[in-house]
């Protein structure tokens, strides 16, 4: 396996010289996946490139506006070339796009991403762990490229940079996250519509469930964590479903004191776990310890087991990064 880090210009190369690609986005998608490869994949279909988009798990309601949303498909054309180049946005492994994915050469894998402990699993590895999402290292690519982002492709990008940096709020909220976003702006990005799809039009459900999850938050180590659960009980006494959980871990982690949280997602048979920290405790490194993974302040993984035994696993491999 080739484990390096390819520079801007090589992989500008290969998306020059490929003829056909699939963007690939993990599964449970987010803003920043699906953002990004939308944007790389029209931005290619501009230079007369064939683009699929492939997504395991369906387009959460609150992304179907993205433009280029309704091509994503959960199947993949027979005939496509053996050299197609296939795109991985937004992961640090590729198990993270799920089961369904065809077994691939690493020869035909890019890896574009900016998680901390990116497998570099592609032969060519764009991974900028500085940068505030997936897509701003596409926009690297871009620029690099020469396309023009139109006002669609910029709608796409900035969506990557308002959903990993919670609406311009997280730490990784720098300078250069805000001068792109302005960038994007003035190239036509829809910045009204992407607060009002993502951000505000809550479901009165949701709502209702994420006064459960306020109820059911617990405080232990002086204060300085809280947790909380979901599972599919919950969800049906609200009408709600796990689509309505994103972003609540965010709410726990905004309570006074608090510097770490976890919400425990016990649902659909699954048990999911989002971390979240204010920045003295790396999730990353406690969510890798348990065979997940993401970014110093905000990780996620899978658990087996009881919701008892993954409260007790997550408690200790947090105290082990400093809780
Ligand atoms: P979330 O809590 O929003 O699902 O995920 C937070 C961050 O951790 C995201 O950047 C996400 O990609 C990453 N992440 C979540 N679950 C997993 C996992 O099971 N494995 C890995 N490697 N990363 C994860
Ligand atoms: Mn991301």
């Amino acid at each position: 396996m080739i484990q390096e880090m390819t520079s801007t210009e090589d992989v500008v190369a290969a998306l020059r010289r490929c003829d056909a690609f699939v963007m690939i986005s993990h599964v449970k998608p987010d803003g920043d996946t699906l953002g990004a490869g939308l944007a790389l994949g029209l931005a290619l279909e501009k230079l007369g490139k064939r683009v699929c988009y492939y997504q395991q798990d369906a387009v959460p309601r609150t992304l179907r506006f993205l433009p280029g949303a309704e091509r994503i498909s959960s199947t993949l054309p027979a005939n496509l070339p053996e050299d197609t180049l296939y795109v991985f946005c937004d992961m640090s492994d590729m198990a993270r796009a799920g089961t369904h994915v065809p077994r691939l050469s690493p020869e035909n894998v890019l890896d574009i991403d900016h998680h901390l402990g990116n497998g570099l699993f592609g032969a060519y590895n764009y991974v900028l762990p500085t940068e505030c999402s997936t897509g701003t290292c596409v926009m690297h690519l871009l620029r690099e490229l020469g396309v023009q982002i139109d006002a669609g492709i910029a709608t796409c990008l900035l969506t990557t940079i308002m959903t990993d940096t919670g609406g311009l709020m997280h730490s990784n909220t720098s300078p250069g996250a805000l001068e792109l976003s302005a960038e994007l702006m003035r190239l036509g990005a829809d910045k009204e519509k992407i607060t009002r799809e993502i951000f505000s039009n809550k479901r009165v459900a949701a709502t209702k469930l994420l006064g459960r999850v306020i109820g059911a938050m617990h405080f232990s180590h002086d204060g300085r964590y809280c947790w909380s659960a979901v599972d599919d009980e919950m969800l049906s006494q609200c009408g709600a479903d796990g689509e309505d959980t994103e972003d609540m871990v965010n709410v726990l982690l905004g309570q006074e004191g608090v510097e770490v949280a976890a919400l425990f997602k016990a649902y659909d048979g699954e048990l999911r776990v989002s971390l979240r920290s204010t920045g003295r405790v790396n999730v990353q490194a406690a969510a890798a310890s348990l065979g997940g993974g993401g970014h110093f302040r905000a990780a996620g993984l899978d658990c087996s087991g009881t919701l008892a035994d993954a409260v007790k696993s997550v408690d200790s491999a947090l105290v082990a990064q400093g809780l």
